[in-house]
């Protein structure tokens, strides 16, 4: 660490993690008024949140194991369309029942649903045909129910403007490293500022964990030991194409690689369940690869014939449940786990929260920020359900089309008015996710830091077919040219960015996408003469 060089920060409350989870509670306390301060050890979202799956959940993939969570999906689904909307895509949700497909499952799912008022109805084969038209023709059985797909980061980042307007203070790359804790209370915090190598102490009355898989590590900094927090690693697999219009669960029991879900121009299919013990290093195992492709295959004939874009993993935070085997994720309770820690250790001032879903962000963060509040003898009540986020103050849902659109109002505007300024700004730096030089030019004029990864998780740019083969030399050459960064810190970033695109391409790399991969290696490699990327994998 630098030497000498330290900061201060002083807040009623610390919310160490910028998941949903983090960024839920420090919205909700803002807006209580309790004084915040947000830090995460790298970007917003790029935890568990940033690598989920993207289901608005019904609470029907819940309703027979786990009626708890079934009943809280359902709320928070109407929820999350009001304070969220334009994070949301309203593409609607089917359950599907396929011929040897155990058809008493069904009954049991609809008989639970009917119990707990689970909206959904029932339609013909011939319908579900109509709406899905590449869907199994072992279809049996058929049910629509309120689903969507979440964009995460578009939450997050609403989530955290709305705490910012409240006065929140955010600190991403800030990883804590250790806590001060005396007489039973933490009263500082302590961080790395991880960008410019300095010590950032926060001296707080209170302290809530929410660091996901990684709070086990965080409670131990505090001296409460044992938070015994189990990855449950889940690999997915996004498809070049919108296969389907709508999230597409089997209608089973629970289990691996059972949904589909439509995700801005691809699709997802997800997941796979497996005990890991590193979350900083989720092994995305080719077996698993495959074990996702032959799913989709069975949902959608023809699906391996698609192109698949990319995989990835991610570790859900899940609370070691004493009544299920050491390395049975997929039957440890994917509900909320709340640790208050002045009764569990003795630490009056400190709770973690574990588990639960990215669906149930908000209503887990109002839970926690009650037993926050309660300490703090803050009496306000809990607005984050009624308040929408500054984004989504417009109210409507997020479409397939929008980016579409939003070009179409530019171009108009521009040619109305005709300036090379407004050409040269509309000028499209990624054509897979249509993102211009002037949406490049604005993030990185907000955090002139952000490595191209950040960029990504704002503006999708590099998500496409091309993994940012084409795009990330645009970002590369328009940071120097803006004087963001000097050449060589422009590399280092393109370097860093290709790298983490590749990781993700090469456990799915054949065909198109490996041609692809090749053309990108050979124009990296030829051009920029940056070291053959595919030889480093
Ligand atoms: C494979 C998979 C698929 C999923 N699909 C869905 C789905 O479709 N729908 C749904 O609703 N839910 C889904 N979930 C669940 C959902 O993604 C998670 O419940 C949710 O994202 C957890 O968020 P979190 O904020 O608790 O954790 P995270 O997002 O992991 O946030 C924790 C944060 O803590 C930070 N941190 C860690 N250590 C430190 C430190 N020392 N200092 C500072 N910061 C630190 C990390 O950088 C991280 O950003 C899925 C989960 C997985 C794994």
């Amino acid at each position: 660490m630098g030497e000498g060089r330290m900061k201060h920060y002083s807040a009623d409350l610390v919310v160490i993690g910028g998941g949903s989870t983090g960024v839920g509670i420090a919205r909700d306390a803002a807006m209580r008024g309790l004084s915040v301060v947000l830090v995460d050890k790298g970007d917003l979202g790029s935890g568990t949140t940033g690598r989920f799956h993207g289901q608005l959940h019904s609470g029907g993939r819940y309703v027979v194991s786990d009626m708890e969570s079934a009943i809280e999906c359902a709320r928070e689904n109407h929820t999350l369309r009001h304070i969220h909307s334009d994070a949301i895509e309203d593409c609607g949700g089917m359950f599907t029942l396929l011929s040897g497909d155990n058809p008493a499952y069904a009954d049991q799912w609809i008989q639970k649903s009917q119990e707990i008022g689970l909206p959904f109805q029932e339609i013909s084969c011939k319908e579900a045909f109509r709406r899905e038209p590449r869907l199994s023709p072992t279809l049996a059985r058929a049910a629509l129910v309120e689903e969507g797909s979440i964009d995460s980061w578009k939450m997050v980042w609403g989530a955290v403007h709305s705490a910012q307007a409240y006065g929140a203070t955010v600190l991403r790359y800030h990883q804590v490293t250790d806590m001060v804790v005396t007489d039973g209370t933490i009263n500082t915090v302590i961080c790395h500022d991880l960008r410019h190598d300095e010590q950032a102490n926060i001296s707080c009355a209170y302290v809530a964990n929410a660091a996901g898989p990684w709070a086990g590590k965080i409670a131990a900094l505090a001296q409460c030991f044992d938070v015994d927090v189990v990855c449950g690693r889940g690999v997915m697999v996004a498809m070049n194409h919108r296969l389907v219009n709508t999230v597409i669960n089997r209608w089973v029991w629970p289990g691996d690689g059972g949904t589909l879900v439509p995700a801005h121009s691809v699709c997802i299919i997800g997941t796979t369940d497996v005990v890991d013990d590193d979350p900083d290093h989720l092994a995305i195992p080719r077996v698993e690869v495959e074990q996702m492709l032959d799913s989709g295959e069975e949902l959608i004939p023809g699906f391996r014939k698609a192109r698949a874009l990319r995989a990835w993993a991610g570790a859900r935070p899940l609370l070691h449940d004493k009544r299920v085997a050491d390395d049975d994720t997929r039957h440890m309770s994917r509900g909320m786990s709340i640790i208050d820690h002045e009764d569990r250790d003795g630490i009056q001032n400190f709770v973690s929260i574990i588990g639960g879903k990215l669906s149930t962000y908000r209503l887990m963060a109002e839970k926690v920020t009650d037993i926050l509040a309660k300490k703090a003898n803050n009496h306000a009540l809990c607005r984050t359900a009624s308040e929408p986020v500054p984004e989504a103050r417009a109210g409507s849902y997020y479409a397939l089309t929008s980016r579409f659109k939003q070009r179409e109002i530019e171009g108009k505007r521009s040619s109305s008015h005709s300036s090379d300024e407004d050409s040269l700004d509309n000028q499209i730096i990624c054509e897979c996710e249509l993102v211009t030089r002037k949406m490049i030019l604005d993030a990185l004029s907000e955090d002139p830091e952000a490595s191209f990864d950040d960029l990504r998780r704002r503006l999708r740019v590099g998500m496409g077919p091309c993994q940012g083969g084409f795009c990330s030399q645009r970002i590369a050459g328009l940071s120097v040219e803006n004087g963001f960064c000097n050449a060589a810190e422009a590399t280092a970033r393109l370097r860093d960015f290709l790298a983490r695109r590749w990781k993700g391409v090469m456990p799915v790399a054949h065909g198109q996408q490996a041609r692809e991969m090749a053309l990108d290696s050979w124009i990296h490699d030829n051009t920029l003469d940056i070291p053959d990327l595919l030889k480093n994998q």
